[in-house]
């Protein structure tokens, strides 16, 4: 079977798929598939790599976005033979549903959740409403529209501050990586904190901020789903920015977390609830905040986390008992399957 990785991608989170799809080509078993990297431009070009046919024949690091060594990808050869697509797409055209309705018009198995899912979760807008519907705890939010931003900011903002109240946090709509995210102490700021997350969306949302820990499960499953133990962000700043979660190694995780048996228990139910909630299939990382009462709240779900071997979905499989080696088969077992189940 033919393996196409695909990575890189149209988005500011280009850069963490780069390392996401490097990890993994260390650790696929070769003897299963042909590998063909696709490496996706920040322009969107689709380029296609030399097949690598095992693990000392990884390309180098520095080597996984050589654009002029690559030839452009003619998408028509994956409809000869048996394939498979491997999207390690962080971010909006990739993570959101656009790529995976790519592979559904052409019938093509692919790994990771759906369209709906892909879409749904990439939307902090949209799936919060939904995790209010399906009774999960959402903190505060509005949503702030561009046409209505440009018409009277100020009235935005005034409301803003009515319901919410500060410390805010303020973020484009669909993003992910903390990228265009703002934690909003006071009025003065809270302009160009808006006016940033526009620069990625044309919907932004803004939230009550929170001082909580932060607790992520994983999920894994098509129709059976599994949850991993919690893994913990341990946070020495009110929140990471995308730096000190990629460039400064700031990241600190604890895995597993320390909570007690109960609240692990709960947050293990909430989160198959959310993937449930969205339709998710496959892969996700649902996101929660702890406060010091112990209320906890959904944060969000991201359909396809962080994958590098040290990512927090790794490395929660890897102490729930599924080696980084396996949960990669496992993931693209279950594009395969869901292929098959879903007709
Ligand atoms: P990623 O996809 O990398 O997990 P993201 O860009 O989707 O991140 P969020 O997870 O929503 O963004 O927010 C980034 C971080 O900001 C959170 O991990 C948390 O530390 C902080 N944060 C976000 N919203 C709130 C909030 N309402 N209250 C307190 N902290 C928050
Ligand atoms: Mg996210
Ligand atoms: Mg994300
Ligand atoms: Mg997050």
């Amino acid at each position: 079977m033919k393996l196409y990785l695909i990575y890189g991608g149209k988005s500011a989170e280009h850069e963490v798929s780069i390392k996401s799809a490097h990890s993994i080509l260390q650790k696929l078993y070769y003897e299963y598939y042909t590998v063909i990297p696709v490496y996706i431009s920040r322009e969107g070009n689709w380029l296609k790599g030399s097949v690598v046919e095992g693990l000392t024949d990884v390309p180098e690091f520095e080597e996984m976005n050589q654009t002029d060594t690559k030839e452009a990808f003619n998408f028509i050869e994956m409809l000869e033979g048996e394939s498979v697509a491997f999207p390690v797409l962080h971010g909006p055209n990739g993570e959101d549903g656009t790529v995976q309705g790519l592979f559904e018009v052409f019938d093509i198995p692919y790994v990771g959740t759906g369209v709906l899912s892909s879409a749904v979760g990439m939307d902090k807008i949209i799936s919060k409403s939904i995790f209010k519907d399906a009774g999960l705890p959402v903190l505060p939010y509005q949503e702030v529209k561009l046409t209505d931003w440009k018409v009277h900011s100020g009235v935005v903002m005034d409301d803003l501050e009515t319901e919410l109240g500060f410390p805010m946090f303020v973020k484009p709509a669909n993003l992910g990586s903390s990228v265009g995210i703002s934690r909003v102490l006071d009025k003065d700021k809270l302009k160009e904190a808006v006016e940033m997350a526009f620069e990625y969306d044309y919907r932004v949302v803004v939230e009550k901020g929170v001082k909580a820990i932060e607790i992520e499960v994983a999920v894994l499953g098509n129709e059976d789903i599994h949850t991993s133990v919690p893994g913990e962000l341990i946070k020495h700043k009110p929140f990471y920015d995308y730096e000190d979660k990629y460039l400064n190694q700031e990241v600190i995780r604890q895995v597993p977390s320390d909570i007690s048996d109960e609240l692990t228990k709960e947050l293990r139910e909430l989160a198959a609830k959310a993937f449930h909630a969205i339709d998710g299939s496959g892969i996700s990382r649902v996101d929660f905040f702890l406060t010091e009462d112990d209320k906890v709240y959904i944060n969000e779900v991201n359909t396809f986390p962080g994958f590098t071997n040290n990512s927090m979905y790794p490395r929660v499989w890897a102490k729930t008992g599924l080696p980084y080696e396996d949960l990669i088969e496992e993931v693209i077992q279950l594009g395969i399957r869901r292929h098959k189940d879903r007709l």
